[in-house]
């Protein structure tokens, strides 16, 4: 029972505000589309788009494997390594903490100063504008692993072919699709905020930021052209390569593998090798038992970086009423 209200408050997040029905009232839907629209794409995804995209994640994978041999043969620096693992982390927790536990799901309320900086660190992660990327997330929920799941592993079915199948859809094909999810029905509350709407069109712009800001350290760090050269292959291709391998796990292999103590309607588990590298996100199973709590490895020694932040934040006051699972919560979502 709870675990249904939980996950259909995910869900539902946005059904709370109502939407022009593009049904009864095509003119009004048609100009709140373009006046409201967050992203540059519209409702179906273009050949140049899909092209772009295409682009966007084969490089950074291509900067992915080189870097094992490059690593091996001439070596890494510090100046790289400190540099990478820095943004890393930092976009990282800008999906976990902004897009996915604040702005999908709602787990605690933000200042205005707050909300802004989330929208934009996460947008530095370069894994989509914020409302397209909440839109998605929403209706991953509102389905999880049924039909109308943008990125179910099981959508082909259970052999194991299938799965495989299924397994490389969730991790990336599904961003090929030409349908995208609506923004207006899934993502009202972010597409009514002109701000946030503001941040998500102007992705590109972040992507930008986030590929030239390491060099830019680089470069002066060390005084140097070369520097500025492996801090861009490091700090910037291999980071943002790993970071969309790792989130992008979380769909297909925690809803494939792992443990699940916790009732959920679907087939996601806890994977715990992921942990750290996803920013406490692996734990994915109490999530979708429990969408809207704010920590997610809630068992004893299940680190969640994540939650360690917005405890952090709630201290400082910039963020409030945050949706900590409390034992008893915890309890009522246990599998029998
Ligand atoms: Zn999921
Ligand atoms: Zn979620």
């Amino acid at each position: 029972m709870t675990t249904q209200a939980g996950e259909a408050r995910a869900g539902n997040a946005a059904s709370r505000t109502p939407s022009p029905d593009p049904d009864t009232d095509p003119a009004s839907a048609a100009a709140a589309a373009t006046q409201l629209s967050a992203t540059r794409g519209g409702e179906k995804q273009g050949l140049a788009e899909r092209a772009a995209l295409g682009l966007f994640i084969l490089v950074p994978f291509t900067a992915l494997l080189v870097a094992v041999p490059v690593a091996w043969g001439w070596g890494l620096g510090w100046t790289d390594v400190a540099i990478t693992v820095a943004m890393y982390f930092l976009t990282c927790h800008g999906i976990t903490v902004g897009y996915h536990r604040y702005f999908t799901h709602g787990a605690f309320k933000a200042n205005r100063p707050m909300r802004l900086a989330m929208a934009v660190v996460g947008s530095l992660a370069v894994e989509g504008p914020l409302v397209r990327w909440v839109a998605d997330h929403r209706k991953h929920h509102r389905f999880s692993d049924k039909d109308g799941d943008p990125h179910s592993p099981w959508r082909y079915g259970e052999s194991v072919p299938a799965l495989l199948k299924g397994l490389w859809w969730a991790h990336m094909g599904w961003m090929f699709d030409e349908e995208q999810t609506p923004q207006l029905t899934y993502a009202p509350d972010l597409v009514r905020d002109p701000a946030i709407r503001r941040i998500s069109r102007l992705f590109w712009l972040w992507t930008l930021i986030s590929l030239l800001l390491p060099p830019l350290i680089g470069g002066l760090v060390t005084l140097s052209w070369t520097g500025a050269l492996s801090a861009f292959f490091w700090g910037s291709l291999v980071r943002v390569g790993l970071l969309h391998h790792v989130t992008w796990s979380i769909n297909s292999i925690c809803h494939a593998v792992g443990r699940r103590p916790f009732r959920s309607r679907d087939r996601s588990g806890n994977v715990w090798w992921l942990a750290v590298l996803s920013c406490g996100e692996s734990w994915h199973n109490l999530h979708h038992a429990d969408p809207t709590a704010a920590r997610h490895g809630v068992l004893p020694g299940q680190i969640d970086s994540s939650a360690r932040l917005i405890r952090w934040f709630e201290l400082a006051g910039w963020v409030r009423d945050v949706r900590w699972p409390d034992a008893q919560r915890i309890a009522a979502r246990r599998a029998a």
